[in-house]
């Protein structure tokens, strides 16, 4: 395993930041390749401890000859975000000098090749730490960049044309949903790690042995070393399902069985009042048509100072907010509805 130093030029004088890469070299060259980053939004950290608890199985991996293709792990993806401090609250969503998502913005090339990313040398720091990334990522063959919600379940976003080729590693990561989404015109990091892919020939882009997803590990607070462990499994299960790194002694994880839904059939729930929240339900919870949902308090101790909230349709609780305080028009949680939502706002990347 190599480790070398990344480093991306800051907006004024005197600043740059750094964040380590970490390489294993195949031994064959046929095996699919991986490339694996956390916290490109920097404050979420379960993909960074999994990661940690990833590295031991995969240097032993490679102490045995076991590693048969390229792995590239970035396990803190983003210094920028993480430096970012405003009144003793760390800001890793965006970045505060251009206010852009971290997440999007990424370029959404023509083709999978390095020499198509933009010049970034006149732009901001924000998009050379996302060029860099990008440049990292293309090549491989397998490609994850690990999350977290608010409050939730283990969850993937994973594009049309990848599914359902990609149910053995929802299976060997052992999540709970799979979100399949069509289009994405703002560039996320996995919007622009799958849309090059979409625009060349199909003995190319290879949708057999191609992995390309947003992985939600939970919420925010999922900071937790069992969880990290059972993570670190999972992706080391899927490793090993597609022939990344050989394990024999490993079992195979049987097919997917969790929630498979189209993003349009998500339903977002803003507030309709500003206030309290009081939850009704939790991740992984069945909701019936008309279910209450939550309960804002809005006035307290006046009559009529509490406003409802109830289920459009049948489905599961996918994710809630972790704050309890809340403005009008802010989501409450995602409901993964068993059918279309009727909210025009649903079909967008969420992550
Ligand atoms: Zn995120």
């Amino acid at each position: 395993m190599q480790k070398s130093i990344e480093r991306i030029v800051g907006d004024s004088e005197g600043v740059s930041y750094e964040f380590p890469v970490f390489r294993f070299e195949g031994t064959d060259k046929a095996a699919s390749s991986a490339y694996l980053q956390a916290a490109l939004h920097a404050g979420e950290l379960p993909g960074v401890v999994a990661i940690d608890a990833l590295m031991p199985m995969l240097e032993k991996a490679e102490a045995e000859g076991r590693t048969k293709g390229n792995i590239t792990i970035v396990p803190q993806a983003n210094p920028i975000g993480r430096a970012q401090y405003h009144f003793g609250e760390h800001q890793g969503r965006f970045h505060l000098g251009t206010r852009t998502n971290f997440n999007r913005g990424f370029p959404l090339l023509a083709a999978p090749d390095v020499k198509l990313l933009p010049d970034t040398t006149l732009g901001t720091a924000d998009q050379r730490l996302k060029s860099r990334l990008l440049q990292l990522s293309i090549g491989h063959d397998i490609v994850l960049d690990l999350h977290c919600d608010d409050e939730g379940l283990a969850y993937l976003y994973v594009h049309t044309s990848l599914w359902p080729a990609m149910a053995d590693c929802a299976a060997a990561m052992g999540v709970d949903a799979v979100i399949l989404w069509n289009e994405d015109t703002d560039g996320t990091f996995e919007g622009a790690s799958i849309t090059p892919y979409l625009k060349v020939p199909a003995e190319v882009a290879r949708f057999d042995r191609r992995v390309a997803t947003t992985v939600e590990y939970r919420g925010i607070l999922d900071v937790d070393g069992a969880l990290a462990g059972a993570d670190a499994e999972g992706l080391y299960r899927l490793l090993v399902a597609r022939g990344v790194v050989l394990d024999q002694a490993l079992s195979t994880s049987g097919s997917f069985t969790g929630i498979v839904a189209p993003l349009e059939n998500i339903d977002m729930m803003p507030a309709p009042r500003a206030g309290a929240v009081l939850y009704d339900v939790k991740p992984g919870d069945r909701v019936a048509k008309g279910a209450l949902l939550a309960t804002i308090v809005h006035a307290p101790g006046e009559a009529g100072g509490r406003t409802q909230l109830f289920a459009p349709q049948a489905g599961i609780i996918l994710t809630r907010r972790s704050r309890r305080i809340i403005r009008a028009g802010e989501d409450l949680l995602k409901l993964v509805g068993d059918s279309k939502s009727a909210d025009a706002r649903s079909g967008t990347l969420e992550d």
